[in-house]
């Protein structure tokens, strides 16, 4: 199944969500950080907690990045308006072959909607991957309206998908599940190779005229 990690990493290059598919995620990250420290403060669970569950779920656990992302994590006081319904909530579509999990279900106003949580804000809206996640869980869970959560400002952004952004995410999703039966897609240089774990094979392993179109 294509999960949102692997649409959004297609977003930084094509070749990582083809290499991320086949080989699996190996990282702890801020944002797997953050999204711990999130919901254990919103549960009023502690950070230790958080640490503590965080270690336990990613084998990858780093201490020094936790620690960075809590220095920088702020939990704003205007998200006590959403109420928390539920966390780490699954959605599946087998017909778009897609699993998905959101971060928080909320209340507010009357209106039950998905939380993601994220680390910086752009200077107004939400980031294009953003917009990309509203647009998935819009076509997988029939949500037509998201929150993104920028943890490290403490801003809360509401993100509404229209069609345009229905049409862009199915398409990434088409994109996707090729991959997922093989295609390769190109190479896509950027500041990220220095730290990507398959630099050596991607070197090593040519284009095709069929990765021009993923
Ligand atoms: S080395 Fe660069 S181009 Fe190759 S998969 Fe990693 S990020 Fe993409």
């Amino acid at each position: 199944m294509i999960k949102l990690s692997h649409i959004t990493s297609y977003l930084t290059c094509p070749r990582l969500a083809y290499y991320r598919l086949k080989f699996g995620e190996d990282s702890f990250t801020e944002k797997h950080a953050v999204k711990e420290i999130y919901r254990c403060l919103r549960m009023s669970l502690g950070i230790d907690w958080a640490k503590e569950k965080a270690k336990a779920l990613n084998k990858f656990f780093c201490e020094e990045t936790f620690n960075r992302a809590l220095a920088n994590f702020k939990l704003a006081k205007e998200l006590d308006k959403f109420k928390p319904i539920d966390w780490d909530v699954v959605y599946n579509s087998e017909k778009l072959g897609v699993s998905l999990t959101v971060d928080e279900i909320v209340e507010f106003c009357n209106e039950t909607l998905p939380l993601f949580v994220a680390l910086n804000a752009p200077k107004s809206g939400v980031w294009f991957q953003d917009a990309v996640k509203a647009g998935v869980v819009a076509v997988v869970a029939k949500f037509e309206k998201s929150i993104i959560y920028y943890s490290y400002s403490g801003e809360i952004r509401v993100v509404e998908t229209d069609f345009g952004m229905k049409r862009k995410s199915l398409k990434l999703i088409e994109r996707l599940r090729m991959i997922e039966k093989g295609f390769l897609p190109e190479r896509r240089e950027s500041e990220y190779c220095r730290f990507c774990r398959f630099f050596e094979d991607c070197k090593r392993t040519p284009e095709t005229f069929a990765s021009k179109f993923l």
